[in-house]
C-alpha cells in the first residue's frame, strides 16, 4: 500500500484539478477561435451599400444580393 501524508495528498488533489481546469479552458477557447474562423470565412461585408451578408459558394468575389457589387472575401487575423 502507498502511504501518502495529507497535505501531500492535497497537494495531488489541487494539482490534478487545476490541470483538468487548465484543459478545459484550453480546448475551448480553441473550439470557439475554429468556429469564429469558420464563420468569418463565409461573412462578407458590401463595400458599397454596407449591407452584412454570407456566401457559402466558392466564388472568391461574390455579389453583393442588394446592390450586386462584387465584393473580395477579407481574410481576418486574429486580434
Ligand atoms: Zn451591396
Amino acid at each position: 500500500m502507498i502511504r501518502v501524508a495529507l497535505s501531500q495528498l492535497f497537494i495531488y488533489y489541487l494539482i490534478a484539478i487545476l490541470t483538468g481546469l487548465l484543459a478545459i479552458w484550453v480546448f475551448g477557447d480553441w473550439r470557439r477561435k475554429r468556429k469564429e474562423k469558420q464563420a468569418r470565412r463565409f461573412h462578407l461585408v458590401c463595400n458599397i451599400c454596407g449591407i452584412s451578408y454570407e456566401d457559402r459558394t466558392d466564388d472568391d468575389i461574390p455579389p453583393c444580393p442588394k446592390c450586386g457589387a462584387r465584393n473580395e472575401r477579407a481574410t481576418l487575423r486574429d486580434l
